[in-house]
Parts: C-alpha cells; structure tokens; sequence
C-alpha cells in the first residue's frame, strides 16, 4: 500500500471520529443540476451559490429555457453567488453545447461511460474544470473519487499526504491513491475541517484532530478552542 493511502486512511478515520459519516441523500442529483450547482459554487459560499441555483430553478421551468436566454438575464438571477459574467457565460456555453450536440439537455449517457471519459467529456465544455466534472462523479454517480477544491488542497498539503502546488496535481495524486468507498466521506469531512478548523491564515491547530500526525511546519497552537460548526454542504444538497 502507499504511503499516500495509508494517510489518507488514518487522517479519514480520525474525521469519522470528529463528525461522523456525513449523510448522503437517497437519489443522488441530476448530473446537468450539479454541473451547474458546482459552476455557481466557484470562489463562493455555500449557502449564496445554493440561493443562485434555486433562483435559476424558480425563475425557468428546465435548463433548455435557461440556454435560451441572454448571458445578461442567467448573470441577473445568479449575481449573489459572486462572478456573475464568468458563471453565467459558462452555463450558457455548457447548456447550449450539450443541446447541440446531443440534441436535448441530458447528461444521461455519462452513467455508462468510465471516470475518464466522463473527465474527458466533460472537461471538454469551456468553464468546466477537473475539479466540476469530479463533483458529477462523485456527488450526481457516486463514483469514489474525490473533488479538489481550495480546502481540501490547502489541508491535504499542510497535513503531508501530498507536497504540490496546484489543485489540479493534488487531485491526480489523491485520486491515484483513494481507498475504495471512502471518498465521500473524506472530501466531505476535509472541507468541513478546513472551514471550521484548518482556516487558511489561522489553522486552530490545538483543537485538531490530526495534530500529531500533521506535518505542518507552521502549526498555530495559540488559538481559542472553539469553534463555529460551518458544515451545510451545498452538492448534498443539490436537486
Ligand atoms: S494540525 Fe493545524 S495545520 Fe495541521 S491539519 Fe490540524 S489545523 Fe491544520
């Protein structure tokens, strides 16, 4: 086994232990509603990216009427997720890609394919990055892979299961060696750590459960031990 897994599996177990198995729901979302769920949530909160995708649903009846419409009018509904011109343009772009080439918006076919030509596939759409088309296999297929976002790059980079300097290198290691049934959680779990405990300019390091495992040169041992719960996950809440 590799040293990455083996982390992987002692860091997993010891965020089982902190906040449990987080809860999956019991019909995993449309894949077209988490792509787009997951263009909303770039550089934003959950919470304002979960009001964008609900207004975009409230306001149109099925994302065909949505790529029918002006980039301007998607940027006027979305604007509280934050980059109103760069997600609304990668909405249209995908909506009306996906419509012309397969003639309907449906992600449908992608539930045969593998996790790489899903990657491929999707990847392929301007505005979506490796890190979206991970959220549809894990979140939409319940494929065992698991997203990179920034908290989960910063965290599995201070604890030493990886040593890179992108999103995107950290995500192919990690993915490499991802133990079988435990992406979910672990994802979940890391994000959860690194709002509430593992925060980029102050880690609150003397309440974490890694502690003594982690590598992190810098270790803030000073702060408070509290803190605020932070733990509404928007993809499991997509739908
Ligand atoms: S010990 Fe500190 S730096 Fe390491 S993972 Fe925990 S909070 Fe982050």
């Amino acid at each position: 086994m590799s040293l990455e897994k083996k982390k992987i599996i002692l860091v997993n177990k010891a965020l089982v232990k902190l906040y449990g198995i987080p809860p999956r729901p019991e019909f995993p979302p449309d894949p077209v509603d988490m792509l787009i769920g997951t263009i909303l949530s770039q550089n934003t909160n959950d919470r304002n990216s979960y009001k964008a995708f609900l207004k975009l649903k409230e306001k149109y009846k099925s994302w065909d009427e949505v790529a029918r419409q002006p980039i301007t009018k998607i940027e006027s509904y979305i604007r509280i997720a934050g980059l109103g011109k760069q997600k609304s343009s990668s909405i249209k772009n995908f909506l009306s890609s996906i419509l012309n080439k397969y003639g309907q918006i449906s992600l449908e076919h992608i539930k045969l394919m593998s996790d790489k030509q899903i990657l491929s596939e999707l990847t392929g759409y301007s505005g979506v990055g490796i890190k979206t088309a991970m959220c549809v296999l894990l979140f939409s297929l319940r494929r065992n892979v698991c997203p990179v976002d920034t908290h989960v790059h910063r965290t599995v980079n201070r604890i030493g299961i990886v040593n890179t300097k992108t999103p995107d290198k950290t995500s192919a290691i990690l993915n490499l060696n991802m133990p079988e049934g435990i992406a979910h959680q672990f994802h979940t779990n890391l994000i959860r750590m690194g709002r509430e405990i593992c925060k980029p300019a102050a880690p609150n390091c003397p309440i974490c459960p890694l502690l003594k495992i982690c590598g992190y040169p810098n270790k803030n041992l000073s702060l408070k031990k509290t803190y605020k719960i932070n733990n509404f996950m928007l993809l499991d809440n997509i739908g």
